[in-house]
């Protein structure tokens, strides 16, 4: 990846960032909805509660954008987290930049599925898209995305997002940049560390309580 940031500071910024904003809860000892147990919690819904988080997240998107000197004419988010995200990039691409970019969402149908509804088939059609997520753990669903859009005739250019969760993504051969890139350890329930410590398990976030109550029976 080549861009204007040093990707490494850029990560810690955006860490730093996210802690401050409630996004990411460190030191604490959680159950995720997989059964795997961590210290971290991340609270992704909690993003689109900040707009100068979003919008100081997606001036970075840009610039990313344009120093890759990418060409594209239509920016996707897939629903939820994608529509503000695209909306936002497509706001700030024509302030910085003076190119007016057209805007689709990608609707999920069912678990193994994205659509192109309300016509936006027909906006992608032998376009160049570029495609804006925010968190990547497996790349299951942004490549679900990129399979709709080239089912359309879309040319997938890149793939900006926010945080890549995962140690390695595919999605379908399409470049991804994103912001942050980030590991955070999980542990099997048997091995984990934390509950070996005897550290509380968080029963408010996570599955927690319900671990707990299973547990107990
Ligand atoms: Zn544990």
């Amino acid at each position: 990846m080549q861009t204007i940031f040093d990707e490494q500071q850029l990560s810690n910024y955006l860490e730093d960032l996210l802690q401050k904003y409630g996004i990411i809860i460190r030191n604490d000892h959680f159950v995720y909805a997989s059964g795997k147990h961590g210290d971290a919690y991340v609270n992704k819904d909690g993003i689109y509660l900040h707009p100068e988080l979003i919008n100081q997240m997606v001036t970075i998107m840009c610039f990313i954008g344009r120093n890759l000197n990418l060409k594209f004419s239509v920016v996707a988010g897939p629903a939820l987290g994608g529509i503000p995200l695209a909306h936002n990039f497509a706001q700030q691409w024509l302030a910085l930049f003076g190119e007016s970019l057209k805007i689709v969402i990608l609707e999920k149908d069912g678990e193994d599925q994205y659509v192109l509804k309300r016509g936006y088939d027909q906006i992608v059609k032998n376009q160049n898209v570029l495609l804006v997520e925010d968190i990547l753990t497996t790349g299951k669903s942004v490549g679900l995305c990129v399979d709709t859009l080239r089912q359309h005739q879309a040319n997938v250019v890149q793939i900006v997002n926010i945080w890549q969760r995962g140690a390695e993504i595919e999605a379908r051969g399409v470049s991804i940049t994103p912001l942050m890139k980030k590991v955070l350890p999980m542990y099997e329930a048997a091995d984990c560390p934390l509950c070996k410590k005897g550290i509380p398990i968080n029963t408010k976030l996570g599955k927690g309580a319900f671990f707990l109550k299973n547990k107990s029976l």
